[in-house]
């Protein structure tokens, strides 16, 4: 069984504060604290997130004194390019490294139709899904909100989107509610009107469904898109592909999903990787159907994306299709996800990166 609670803690490093994770409100304690006033943490706020600009000697609006206590006293941590990897459909991987030598990876997706980015919450992952390589990797530690905030803020620099609108999705390497406290900071950071003023409605957030962490997301004032990483009908199955499935169910997370309170016009979506042979055939779309009876839901079906080391294979299209059409016959809206950025290993579930040498 995955055990939630044996993450390493992120390293705290120095004692001075990182403003890169802190709120407008906070970093205006702070200011006042160093002698400054409190629209001066505002604009502290801009200079980081809205622009981009991270040296406290560019920040020109600022006093030369607060300047130098800010560069005294404290941090801005920015998740480093070390590479970039850009695929023949347009798709981006950004490899980044962390104050503490770690790497993660983020990746842009163009015209889906929106621009999208695609940002992780931890390095490694617990939850050990059978098909999924970040899976392999096993949990090294949670990201600070920084570190989550920080691959939208470095994307957008690196990209030019800074005044572009642009989506979120969670489903880059960790579980996001398995890393709660720091994602939603990390969301409440991107969507701050004095930062990019990301609206909820252009964030989705994945999960394998971590109980606790769903029915606290039921109550966040900025709350984002929902995804569920299903990938099975029976608990059986989904005890095997998704181990968490043991810890909390199927059925549980099902009644969660079904007490989730959607915003109007929102529909939950629900994730499924198809496993050639394992849970692709007619009668495990029916179950499906039946099990979204009821729900305000649309699926999405992610062929798997097979890679060295993943004991499964991709189904045939044409096995994609009739599970699709029978999904489509009980009215349910479904897609099949067209791996993107495959040949730079950036799709759904291939994102790993080597333990750097530190
Ligand atoms: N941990 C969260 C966020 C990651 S989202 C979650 O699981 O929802 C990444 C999505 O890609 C998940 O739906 C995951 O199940 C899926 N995925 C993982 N490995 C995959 C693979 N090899 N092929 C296709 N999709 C995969």
């Amino acid at each position: 069984m995955t055990e939630l609670d044996d993450a390493i803690d992120v390293p705290q490093g120095a004692d001075r504060p990182d403003l890169a994770g802190l709120t407008p409100d906070e970093l205006s304690s702070l200011v006042v604290e160093l002698g400054g006033k409190p629209f001066q943490g505002k604009q502290l706020f801009r200079w980081i997130h809205k622009k981009g600009v991270t040296d406290f000697s560019a920040m020109t609006t600022l006093p030369k004194p607060l300047r130098a206590a800010l560069a005294e006293r404290t941090v801005v941590s920015t998740p480093e390019v070390v590479r970039r990897d850009t695929s023949s459909d347009g798709t981006t991987k950004f490899l980044l490294r962390l104050a503490d030598g770690r790497q993660i990876e983020s990746v842009f997706i163009p015209d889906t139709p929106s621009q999208t980015f695609c940002i992780s919450t931890q390095v490694g992952c617990a939850m050990k899904c059978g098909f999924c390589l970040t899976g392999t990797m096993g949990l090294t530690r949670h990201l600070t909100a920084a570190e989550i905030a920080g691959q939208v803020r470095v994307l957008a620099r690196e990209l030019d989107f800074l005044d572009t609108p642009f989506n979120i999705v969670v489903m880059g390497m960790g579980e996001p509610l398995h890393n709660y406290d720091a994602t939603m900071r990390a969301l409440q950071l991107v969507g701050s009107e004095e930062g990019l003023h990301v609206s909820p409605r252009r964030v989705t957030l994945s999960t394998v469904g971590v109980l606790p962490g769903l029915q606290k997301l039921a109550e966040e004032p900025y709350m984002p898109n929902l995804a569920i990483s299903l990938h099975a009908t029976t608990e059986e199955q989904r005890d095997r592909l998704v181990p968490i499935n043991r810890k909390y169910t199927l059925a549980q997370l099902m009644d969660a999903c079904r007490r989730f309170p959607l915003k109007k016009r929102s529909r939950i979506t629900f994730e499924y990787v198809m496993l050639a042979g394992v849970n692709d055939t007619i009668e495990d779309a029916r179950r499906l159907v039946r099990l979204l009876n009821g729900l305000k839901a649309k699926v999405n079906l992610l062929p798997l994306n097979e890679a060295a080391g993943i004991p499964y294979r991709r189904p045939s299209d044409e096995t994609v299709d009739a599970f699709a059409q029978v999904l489509a016959n009980a009215h349910i809206t479904v897609s099949v996800r067209k791996s993107r950025g495959r040949d730079i290993r950036a799709a759904c579930g291939q994102l790993a990166v080597e333990k750097p040498a530190i």
